[in-house]
C-alpha cells in the first residue's frame, strides 16, 4: 500500500502527456482536446460569437478560490470552455470589429505544440530546433520586407509594444552610448506622428525618456506624418540639446491605415545627421505591425494582375505596396503576425537590419553564469525577457509555410476587395461619408448623418469651421447611437459587428471626430456581409429618425 499522496500522484500523472510513447494515453490526450473543441463547436451559430451574449460578472469572479480537492481533466476542460461563452468569433463573416486575426489551423498547431514541450528561446540549450525555427522565421520575414537575411536579425517578443520597445531601446543606446549602464544623463526624444500608436508613449514612459519627450508631428489628410515638419521639429529638439532616441514611422496606423513615408523619413534623418554630425544617424524604426504583411506584394505584377483582383483593388494594393516596399530603409521594423498574419496571440517579431546591432544591448557574460554554456545562439544575452515561448515563431512560420506569398496576396487582396466594396456603397449614399478616403486598406472609417444634412459640405465644414462645433458634437452623438443599435442587432445574429472610434482625429479646432469603423480581417468575409452592414445601418437610421 503506497502513501495517500503517492496514489494522488499516480492519478495526476494521467493529466500529463506521457513522457514515453503510450498510444492509448495519446488517444486520451487528443480526445480530451477534441471534446473541448466539440463543446466549443456546439456554441457556434449565425451570431458572430460563441453562445449567447453575456453580462460579465466580476463580483462572482472575485469569489473564486483555490479548491481543496483535485479535479478531473474532463471537469476542468468543461469549465475552461465555459469561460468562452460570449466570446467573439473574429473570423465570423458578421464580424468586422478590429484588427484581430482569425488564426489558421496551421498557426494554431504551431502555437500549441510548444505548449506541450516548452522550448525556451532564451538560448539554444533550452530550445534546440525551435531556436532554429526562430532564425528561420526571422530570415524569411527579413527577406519578405526587403532586408538582407544574411545580415538581419530579430527576436519574437511580447507584442507590438515590445517591438517598439526594442527599436527605441536600440536607438537610445546609439544616441547615448553606455546609457543602459550609467542611467539617463541627457534629454532624449522620440519622434512620431500624431496618428502613431499610444505604445510610443508607453515606451517613452517605461524607458525613462518621459512621455513629455514624445514629439508628435502633425499628419496630413492621408493620416501620414508630414516629413518636412518632422525635420523641423527634430532639428528644434537637437538645437535644444536633446538627443533623438528614435524616429518612428507608423506603417499602417491603427485606425485609418495611414502609411508614413519611410523613405522620406530616412532622408530626414540623414540630413539631420549631416547637419548635426550625428554618427550613427538617428535610429529609424518602422512600426509596421499592421502594414508589414502587404510586403507579400513585392514582385506582384499589378499590370498583368494574374490573381484577377478588381481594378479598384489593384489600385488600392498598389497604393499600399508603394509605401510598404520602403520598409527596408528603416533600421528596425515591428511586425505582428497576430495582427495581419492570421496567427494566434502573441506572435510579434522585432526585426533589425543588422544583427550586430544587438551588441548595444547585450549583457556581459559574467551576469549570466548559469546560462549560455554551449552553442552559438543565445538571444537571452540581449532580450528583455529571460524565458520566451516558442509559440510566436512557430505560429508565424506555420503561416509563412502554409500561405506562401501567393496565399498572403490572395487573402489580403480579398480583405481589401471587401473593404473597397463597402467604400463604394458608402460613397454612393448621400447619408454616409468615408473619412479615410485617401487610405487604402482593410479598414474603413465612416460617419452617418440624419436626413437633411448635405454630406457634400457638412463633414468638411465640421472638420474646419469652429462655428460648426455644435453640429459636429451632435453628429458625434448620432453616430454613437447608430453604433449601439447596430451592435444590438449584430449580437442577435442579424447585422454585422463593427466598432466605433472615439477620436478618429481631431477637427482643426480641437474636437474629437467620432467614427464608425469596419475592419475586415475575416477570410470568410463576402459581399453579402458587406451588404448586411449597410442594411443594418439603414435600419438603425430609420429607427433614430422615427424617435
Ligand atoms: C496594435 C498596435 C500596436 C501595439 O501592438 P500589440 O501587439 O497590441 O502590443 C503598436 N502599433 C500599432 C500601429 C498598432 O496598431
Amino acid at each position: 500500500m503506497s502513501a495517500p499522496y503517492y496514489e494522488l500522484v499516480r492519478q495526476l500523472r494521467q493529466a500529463f502527456p506521457q513522457p514515453t510513447s503510450d498510444r492509448v494515453h495519446d488517444a486520451y490526450f487528443a480526445f480530451s482536446f477534441l471534446r473541448a473543441l466539440d463543446e466549443l463547436d456546439a456554441l457556434k451559430s449565425e451570431r458572430p460569437l460563441l453562445g449567447e451574449p453575456i453580462e460579465l460578472d466580476y463580483d462572482r469572479a472575485r469569489t473564486e478560490r483555490v479548491p481543496d480537492a483535485s479535479s478531473t481533466l474532463e471537469a476542468v476542460t468543461g469549465r475552461l470552455v465555459d469561460q468562452f461563452r460570449g466570446m467573439f468569433i473574429w473570423g465570423h463573416p458578421r464580424s468586422q470589429i478590429n484588427v484581430v486575426p482569425y488564426p489558421t489551423i496551421a498557426a494554431v498547431i504551431g502555437g500549441l505544440l510548444p505548449a506541450i514541450y516548452n522550448p525556451n528561446l532564451c538560448s539554444e540549450e533550452s530550445a534546440r530546433r525551435i531556436a532554429e525555427a526562430e532564425v528561420r522565421a526571422v530570415a524569411a520575414t527579413a527577406d519578405l520586407i526587403g532586408y538582407d537575411p544574411a545580415e538581419a536579425g530579430g527576436v519574437f517578443t511580447f507584442g507590438g509594444t515590445g517591438t517598439l520597445l526594442y527599436g527605441v531601446k536600440l536607438g537610445l543606446e546609439k544616441a547615448i552610448p553606455g546609457l543602459g549602464r550609467s542611467g539617463h544623463r541627457e534629454r532624449a526624444v522620440l519622434i512620431c506622428s500624431e496618428r502613431a500608436h499610444y505604445a510610443c508613449d508607453t515606451v517613452a514612459n517605461w524607458l525613462g525618456l518621459g512621455e513629455d519627450n514624445v514629439i508628435r508631428v502633425p499628419d496630413d489628410e492621408r493620416n501620414e506624418i508630414r516629413p518636412c515638419l518632422a525635420h523641423t521639429m527634430a532639428r528644434d529638439a537637437l538645437r535644444d540639446g536633446a538627443r533623438i532616441a528614435a524616429i518612428v514611422a507608423t506603417v499602417g496606423t491603427t485606425d485609418a491605415f495611414g502609411l508614413d513615408d519611410v523613405a522620406a523619413l530616412d532622408e530626414v534623418r540623414r540630413e539631420l545627421a549631416d547637419e548635426f554630425q550625428l554618427d550613427p544617424p538617428p535610429h529609424l524604426h518602422a512600426d509596421a505591425v499592421i502594414g508589414w504583411a502587404w510586403s507579400a506584394f513585392e514582385g506582384y505584377d499589378f499590370e498583368a494582375n494574374p490573381l484577377g483582383f478588381r481594378p479598384r483593388t489593384v489600385r488600392a494594393l498598389a497604393g499600399i505596396h508603394r509605401r510598404v516596399r520602403e520598409l527596408s530603409r528603416a533600421d528596425s521594423v515591428g511586425i505582428d503576425f497576430h495582427k495581419t498574419g492570421f496567427a494566434p496571440y502573441v506572435s510579434s517579431l522585432f526585426l533589425v537590419r543588422r544583427q550586430d546591432e544587438f551588441r548595444r544591448i547585450a549583457r556581459p557574460k559574467s551576469r549570466t553564469p548559469y546560462l549560455f554554456q554551449t552553442g552559438v545562439y543565445h538571444p537571452g544575452q540581449y532580450t528583455l525577457e529571460t524565458t520566451r515561448a516558442g509559440n510566436g515563431p512557430l505560429a508565424a512560420l506555420a503561416n509563412l509555410w502554409l500561405l506562401g506569398r501567393t496565399g498572403m496576396r490572395a487573402l489580403l487582396g480579398h480583405l481589401v476587395t471587401m473593404a473597397e466594396v463597402l467604400r463604394e456603397h458608402l460613397e454612393g449614399h448621400a447619408a454616409t461619408t468615408v473619412l479615410n478616403r485617401a487610405n487604402f486598406g482593410p479598414v474603413t472609417l465612416f460617419r452617418v448623418y440624419p436626413d437633411g444634412v448635405d454630406t457634400f459640405v457638412v463633414p468638411e465644414r465640421e472638420r474646419r469651421d469652429p462655428a460648426m462645433r455644435e453640429s459636429l458634437l451632435q453628429h458625434n452623438e448620432y453616430n454613437r447611437r447608430i453604433f449601439e443599435l447596430m451592435q444590438q442587432e449584430a449580437l442577435r445574429g442579424e447585422g454585422v459587428v463593427i466598432s466605433l472610434t472615439d477620436c478618429y482625429r481631431r477637427t482643426d479646432y480641437g474636437e474629437p471626430i467620432v467614427a464608425l469603423k469596419s475592419f475586415i480581417t475575416s477570410p470568410f468575409a463576402d459581399e453579402q456581409y458587406v451588404d448586411a452592414v449597410l442594411e443594418s445601418l439603414w435600419r438603425a437610421r430609420a429607427r433614430l429618425a422615427a424617435e
